[in-house]
């Protein structure tokens, strides 16, 4: 279960374009569109070559050169309407370099060094996805299907994110001059690298992770840059250059579940999708589960419309696969696509019925600013469903009962609840809380905690409201997941059994408060990018730490802090090595690699990403804007935002102008560096003033708090700047005190000697 590594959702979206499993996606549903299905054959399966012997050429791309030569180039029929690929065997060299500090060292991890250069490779694979007058194109006739083992594999690697890839190949007129991937095979790996300018991460350089560190084939993005106007590789991009790359604008989705006994979606089950097409796409890739069976597509009132969907094999993973439908000519820019499918939605097992994924459930579309949402359920009498929204209507006809429900605020993901329920229900913050529980003779083990946890939901959305201002809910629900994965969907969370038996997680009060957090980050603004993923779960594990400590004390966080950092400082099972050293928060969920799958991301962007968050709270009482303004740049943001995706620019800007400093330099510290610095700081009363010095091995500049007291009422924090080269800082005494303490609560994230 690969998606364990994942506390929360906010990332789903971005890794499922990286995830699919070879156990599943060589099978095509049935049903799917011959057209489609002969174009992925294509892209996946070796076809006849013809073949020239070649004395030299040369394809340059941004950060890449392959110098081909002497040798044989082999070239797939292109007469036959589909982008034949190139294959090259003999002397081919690789070049590959980028100058971003963060890449290159992410690039080390994967081939122990920072570039590449006159690399040999084993051979080559070059795929055109644009116009590519520097290649040449192959000889007509004379097709085999003989030899080349390496062509086979490569074909084969086409098979991961294989919709993404057929998606990309149906959108060629959309793509720029010279835009091509090519893979080659070095060290016995397959890698690819790639220039997409329809993905917003344009330049990439991948390699085909596999077995036996995972149990799915899956591209790691060993580099991936974004290439901006004036042609410079960088991984800063502004909203508009994201926007710039949404195929379409997604305004409401109507889901309408006819479910059995059992939760399994039936014939009747339709999904209405409203959308405004933003650029004159042939196929739209949508993400949903790999259980659904596709029935029946077609525009509203209409014409079926042709799909594409990976099947489900009957193996349990939890991996998102594609469903890609073909525009045909003609189609308005604005259409309503109906999706009819009938599906194995739930686990149900031990008196539990439960989503076996929680957000795949309908197919769903990124877009900029999420989409509102309808939904009804069909059920069997006795039967209770809770969707996002409000409840609007309720009604029971014959043996069946029917709920509808309704999201008028933008949404970006959407669940439900299924089952003979038993509810816990509170009122906060003029909000009705909700925790519905299965009531049964087999689940009193989770159901004699709900009081418990209806209380802390209560208790965080109490705080949260008063951090970071309302939400535009009427109620929040929650419920049980099928996994160990907990979520925070629009109005509604979903928490696995170790957080209602207690007993599975050793935090679960943490886990409710981070969820509940999730109401606000990413439900009502999300990141832009997967470099800004921080924005959602390092937030959302600040906010926890928050509850923690003024639920709980001081020594609870402190304990939890203690426990972050024993996660990111111990060593991995692969490589060995701490976790905190895989890379920087802003690499987000590319911390995951299959060259070590384990908790790097949660250890970086969760556990470090809210370090710094608390540290800059702290820090934030010494600025001019001075206590108070770190929340009110989180209301800030929360309010003024509302809908909108966030950079890690936007949101550097909004503690700038709160706390009325610059932040450069600990943004770019601990946001785009993984150095964890050995500290020592040494304290010392001299007369009226308290001189405080101290050294460290990294180029940080450290904000440490100092705490003095005398007796127990009086007591006064100082702040110390601990610089790269040490040093020494004199404050003047308000009192003489008999304790002096560096960092006792663990603000700043360093490791002290
Ligand atoms: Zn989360």
């Amino acid at each position: 279960m690969i998606r364990a590594w994942f506390a929360a959702f906010a990332t789903l979206a971005w890794v499922a374009s990286y995830a699919v499993d070879m156990t599943w996606n060589r099978a095509i549903q049935k049903g799917s569109s011959p057209d489609l299905l002969k174009s992925y054959r294509f892209l996946t399966e070796p076809q006849p070559l013809a073949r020239e012997a070649i004395e030299g050429l040369t394809i340059a791309r941004p950060a890449f050169k392959a110098s081909l030569g002497p040798g044989t180039l082999f070239g797939e029929d292109r007469s036959t309407g589909q982008p034949g690929g190139l294959y090259f065997e003999g002397d081919a060299r690789i070049d590959f370099s980028v100058s971003d500090p963060v890449e290159r060292e992410h690039l080390k991890m994967f081939i122990g060094r920072e570039a590449l250069s006159g690399q040999p490779v084993e051979s080559l694979f070059i795929l055109p996805l644009g116009p590519c007058p520097d290649l040449p194109l192959p000889g007509v006739g004379g097709y085999s299907m003989e030899g080349q083992a390496d062509y086979r594999r490569y074909k084969n690697a086409f098979h991961a994110g294989g919709m993404s890839w057929l998606d990309t190949v149906l959108n060629r007129a959309l793509h720029g001059e010279g835009d091509v991937a090519v893979l080659f095979r070095m060290d016995g790996d397959v890698w690819a690298y790639v220039l997409d300018s329809n993905e917003t991460e344009e330049v990439s350089l991948r390699r085909l992770g596999h077995p036996p560190h995972v149990e799915a084939w899956w591209w790691d993005a060993a580099v991936s840059l974004h290439r901006n106007a004036a042609g410079a590789l960088t991984p800063l991009q502004t909203p508009s250059e994201v926007g710039a790359k949404f195929p379409a604008d997604v305004r409401r989705i109507e889901a309408s579940m006819v479910l059995d006994g059992s939760c399994e979606a039936m014939d009747g089950t339709l999904v209405r999708i409203h959308m405004k097409l933003l650029r004159p796409v042939r196929s739209l890739l949508f993400t949903c589960s790999p259980r659904l069976e596709i029935s029946r597509l077609n525009l509203a009132g209409g014409a079926e419309v042709p799909f594409i969907k990976e099947a489900f094999s009957k193996k349990d993973f939890y991996h998102e696969s594609h469903l890609l439908v073909g525009l045909p000519e003609g189609t308005p820019e604005d259409l309503t696509l109906e999706v009819r499918y009938t599906a194995e939605l739930c686990f149900s097992e031990f008196g539990i019925v439960a989503l076996h994924d929680d957000s795949g459930w309908f197919p769903s579309l990124s877009d900029a600013d999420g989409f509102t949402f309808g939904f009804s359920a069909d059920v069997p009498k006795n039967y209770e469903c809770l969707g996002v929204g409000d409840l609007t209507d309720h009604r029971v006809q014959g043996e069946r009962e029917v709920f509808t429900y309704d999201m008028p605020e933008k949404v970006r993901l959407a669940s439900f609840l299924f089952g003979k329920f038993k509810h816990s229900k509170r009122t906060a913050a003029g909000i009705e809380v909700d925790v519905a529980l299965p009531d049964n003779a087999n689940t009193t083990y989770i159901t004699r905690n709900r009081d418990e946890v209806a209380d802390e939901i209560a208790d965080a959305l109490e705080r949260y409201t008063k951090m970071f201002g309302p939400i535009p809910y009427k109620t929040l629900k929650a419920g049980l997941t099928s996994g160990y994965t907990n979520l925070g969907f629009p109005s509604m969370i979903m928490l696995s059994y170790g957080v209602f038996n207690r007993s599975g997680s050793s935090w679960p009060e943490q886990v409710v408060a981070h969820e509940v957090a999730h109401q606000w980050w990413y439900n009502q603004v999300a990141p832009l990018t997967y470099r800004d993923a921080w924005i959602s779960e390092s937030m959302a594990e600040y906010a926890s730490l928050v509850c923690l400590r003024e639920r709980s004390g001081m020594d609870t966080m402190k304990k939890y802090l203690s426990h972050d950092f024993h996660t990111f400082t111990k060593l991995s099972d692969v490589l060995k090595k701490p976790y905190i050293s895989f890379g920087p928060i802003s690499l987000g969920p590319r911390l995951y690699t299959t060259l070590d799958p384990d908790s790097a991301y949660g250890a970086v962007v969760y556990y470090k990403g809210a370090w710094t968050l608390l540290n800059l709270s702290k820090m934030a009482c010494f600025t001019p804007g001075g206590e108070g303004s770190f929340n009110e740049a989180l209301k800030d943001l929360v309010t003024h935002s509302k809908g909108k995706l966030l950079s890690t620019r936007d949101v550097q800007e909004a503690f700038e102008r709160h706390l009325k400093v610059q932040l450069g330099w600990y943004f770019n510290q601990w946001l785009h560096s993984s150095v964890l610095p050995k500290v020592k700081v040494t304290t010392k009363v001299e007369g009226d003033k308290l001189v405080v010095q101290g050294s460290q091995d990294s180029k940080l500049t450290l904000p440490i708090p100092i705490q003095t007291a005398e007796g127990k009422k009086k007591v006064r924090e100082y702040l110390f700047f601990l610089k790269p080269e040490g040093s020494r800082q004199e404050f003047p005494l308000a009192f003489k005190p008999d304790l002096v303490l560096v960092d006792t609560n663990r603000t700043c994230l360093a490791d002290y000697q």
